[in-house]
């Protein structure tokens, strides 16, 4: 069971959401502005937010900034009226998790929620072995292994295959890619593509249906759970 908050301003949605994650087993709380949103995610331990952008006190967005000043972990997944790439973007990069766009159905957004408790629930383990499918990453030896046979990786492949697999799950933009493996401004997508040729050569396998690392066309890279 986790404490899910909702932060929605539209009733009908609110308690839409609210029957949904009470089937799954989850105890979720509503609120309708962010301001109530804030305040409750910092006085209470939540396991995921479930944010709405479209406030009647802010932006929904300034959620996301004020959350995760203190909060890094904990799982947003945005719902948005507005069907706009860019905007998608820009709360990916601010530390989003996931983000759905509306009109949703019920069905499918449990299922983004159960995702993103199952990798949550994964990445806060702080293992320093991580195993996905084939791949295994010993972080504490800086050893990359494929089918268990160890696979030689630059400096800036071992970086960036990391910051992949501690966000598992989750679609990581080229910037923050970038700012995480190079500094900010160290790199460009340009360059960040011919890293991640090189690094993909190395340690995919075609053994799942399921690729290991995802292009998201225009958005950045993503790891997928094997
Ligand atoms: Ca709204």
């Amino acid at each position: 069971m986790a404490e899910i908050l909702i932060i929605e301003d539209d009733r009908a949605i609110q308690n839409l959401l609210k029957i949904a994650l009470k089937q799954e087993g989850h105890n979720p709380v509503a609120v309708k502005s962010a301001m109530e949103g804030i305040n409750y995610a910092i006085k209470n331990i939540v396991d995921l937010i479930i944010l709405d952008l479209g406030l009647p006190d802010m932006d929904g967005s300034n959620v996301i900034d004020s959350v995760r000043k203190f909060n890094e972990k904990t799982p947003i997944i945005v719902v948005s009226a507005r069907d706009d790439e860019a905007e998608k973007i820009r709360c990916l990069d601010r530390g989003v998790n996931d983000y759905v766009q509306k009109p949703f159905s019920s069905a499918e957004l449990m299922a983004r929620v159960r995702a993103q408790l199952r990798y949550s629930t994964v990445t806060n383990l702080e293992q320093n072995v991580f195993e996905n499918g084939y791949l295994k990453i010993d972080f504490t030896a800086h050893s990359v292994f494929v089918s268990g046979e160890e696979v030689h990786l630059t400096n800036f492949e071992y970086k960036l295959l990391s910051v992949l697999a501690n966000n598992v799950g989750k679609t990581l933009t080229h910037n923050y890619i970038i700012s995480k493996v190079w500094g900010v401004g160290g790199n460009d997508s340009n360059g960040l593509r011919v890293f991640m040729a090189n690094l993909r050569r190395k340690v995919e396998k075609n053994l799942y249906e399921q690729e290991l690392i995802r292009t998201e066309v225009g958005v950045g890279y993503r790891m997928n759970r094997l």
